[in-house]
């Protein structure tokens, strides 16, 4: 292996602009040790290779002119298989979408190519996004680098897999509930979900479409705000993306953090949390008070409810965004029907899997006449205290932090027939999605068993800034991000 594959894309960057090493040549060796690894870690759905090397070509020529490169370019990049460019296909890791091929690009596709990032391939997920483990994928399991015997994380686990194995240098996730900062935690990696409407979905598959948010996944923070900076912005073709303008989000990495004020939910220290997790949560207590900050413990009484909140609005948002897999518009059509009605249920039936199908039906239970006021309504209703309660809560505080998950990477299998308990997986991380504030997971050190701890850090709306100056602050205090998987 390449020892620059192990590098942050900082690194990568002044590499390629001093010419230590081609576009074309570092797009090569990740491809070359993406493919190596498949076997093992089942990260990737395809490979985008052509598309790929035409990227690292056009900064090749730019290099070689002189002219100046735009953030990122050159460096590998792989996106999440819900995620649209043109001419390759796009699955969900869905039967059903199983040889659909995206007809145009996602906005941030778009954004990735004007700023010459090569997309080397489409990252394994749980179907539709819908999982915590990646073990929902119609096509194979993920493997965790860490131990090939554990799971990655979900849904984004491919993406994440990849980043903590150096084959792609970068990788963008989709977040519903916890699906980059889950993998994050789970593979040792910085994971990041943007504010609500920071960046655009137009092109990405809507799974909840009120919580969906694209985000970067990275070795470094650094990277992690650098690539913020490249997806965000006002999209028109996307109603809910804000129209405020992209910040340089590594701007303020380095600012001082003394004085300020950090909130530990302790909510998320209690029950279930493991040994080693809250060990290393009390850790990055130390680490924050050693830079000077205050800290102060807070509680979220409404906290609890987010997981019940969380399986009523998704379900039913899914239920709804679902629909338009009918065998008539999109992928997989079911063969001979004998009418419309048997197109319909039969394609659906063949070609959901069944977390896909449980969630489709709860959904649809929770909107249907009857039941909606005592459970649609109501979750709306509970989702604005939620909200209210961070609202309330960042009054006194700057940032707060918790666990990103109670546990650390499990067995393969362990929770595949209990899916309450993979629901509680996400306790967490479910409830920034329902106030739609940033948040995200950085590596916080190793259980006994070596398995990485995710330290989740979380900011009031648009205060990505001070998100990530908090994380790079940390993240200079230790140096669990340089220890890479041994894979
Ligand atoms: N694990 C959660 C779920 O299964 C979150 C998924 C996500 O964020 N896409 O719904």
């Amino acid at each position: 292996m390449n020892e620059l594959l192990k590098k942050s894309a900082t690194e990568q960057s002044k590499a390629l602009k001093n010419k230590e090493i081609s576009a074309v040549e570092l797009t090569t060796e990740a491809l070359t040790r993406t493919k190596s690894l498949e076997d093992k870690l089942g990260a990737f759905n395809s490979f985008t290779e052509e598309t790929a090397l035409n990227t690292a070509k056009k900064v090749d020529e730019k290099i070689a002119k002189g002219e100046e490169l735009p953030l990122l370019a050159g460096i590998p990049l792989v996106l999440k298989d819900n995620m649209n460019l043109k001419g390759s296909k796009t699955t969900a890791s869905s039967k059903i979408l199983e040889n659909f091929v995206s007809p145009y690009n996602a906005t941030i596709t778009d954004k990735l190519l004007t700023n010459m990032v090569p997309i080397i391939g489409k990252a394994n997920l749980d179907e539709f996004a819908m999982g915590s483990s990646n073990e929902n994928s119609a096509f194979k399991k993920v493997h965790n680098p860490w131990n090939l015997n554990k799971v990655p994380g979900g849904s984004s686990g491919g993406s994440a897999a990849s980043v903590a194995a150096c084959d792609a240098t970068l990788a963008l996730g989709s977040d519903t509930g916890g699906s980059i900062r889950l993998p994050a935690s789970f593979c040792g990696i910085v994971g990041m979900k943007p504010t609500y409407g920071r960046v655009s979905r137009y092109g990405l598959i809507a799974f909840a479409s009120s919580l969906d948010q694209i985000g970067p996944f990275s070795r470094t923070v650094e990277d992690a705000a650098n690539l913020l900076e490249v997806i965000s912005g006002h999209d028109e073709k996307d109603s809910t993306s804000l129209d405020i303008p992209v910040e340089h989000f590594a701007g303020h990495l380095n600012d001082d953090i003394k004085g300020k004020k950090v909130g530990v939910i302790k909510d998320l220290m209690a029950e279930g949390v493991t040994d080693d997790v809250a060990k290393a949560i009390e850790n990055a207590i130390d680490t924050y008070k050693k830079l000077g900050c205050e800290i102060v413990e807070i509680s979220l009484p409404k906290l609890k409810y987010s997981i019940g909140i969380y399986y009523i609005l998704a379900t039913a948002e899914c239920s709804s965004n679902l629909a338009r897999f009918d065998g008539v518009r999109y992928g997989y059509r079911t063969s001979n029907p004998e009418n419309l009605m048997d197109l319909y249920t039969r394609t659906r039936a063949e070609g959901f899997g069944p977390e896909v199908k449980r969630r489709i039906m709860l959904g649809t239970y929770a909107l249907s006449s009857g039941y909606y006021d005592a459970y649609y309504k109501k979750a709306q209703q509970m989702r604005a205290l939620v909200t209210q309660d961070f609202v309330e809560t960042f009054k006194n505080v700057d940032i707060l932090i918790s666990p990103t998950c109670p546990n650390t990477a499990f067995d393969l299998g362990a929770k595949s027939s209990d899916p309450l308990a993979m629901y509680l997986t996400d306790i967490a991380t479910i409830s920034a999605n329902l106030a739609g504030i940033p948040a995200m997971s950085i590596p916080a050190g190793f259980d006994k068993d070596g398995m990485p701890i995710g330290l989740q850090i979380l900011a009031p709306q648009l205060q990505e800034s001070s998100l990530f100056n908090f994380a790079h602050k940390f993240e200079q205090e230790h140096d669990f991000y340089k220890t890479l998987a041994n894979i």
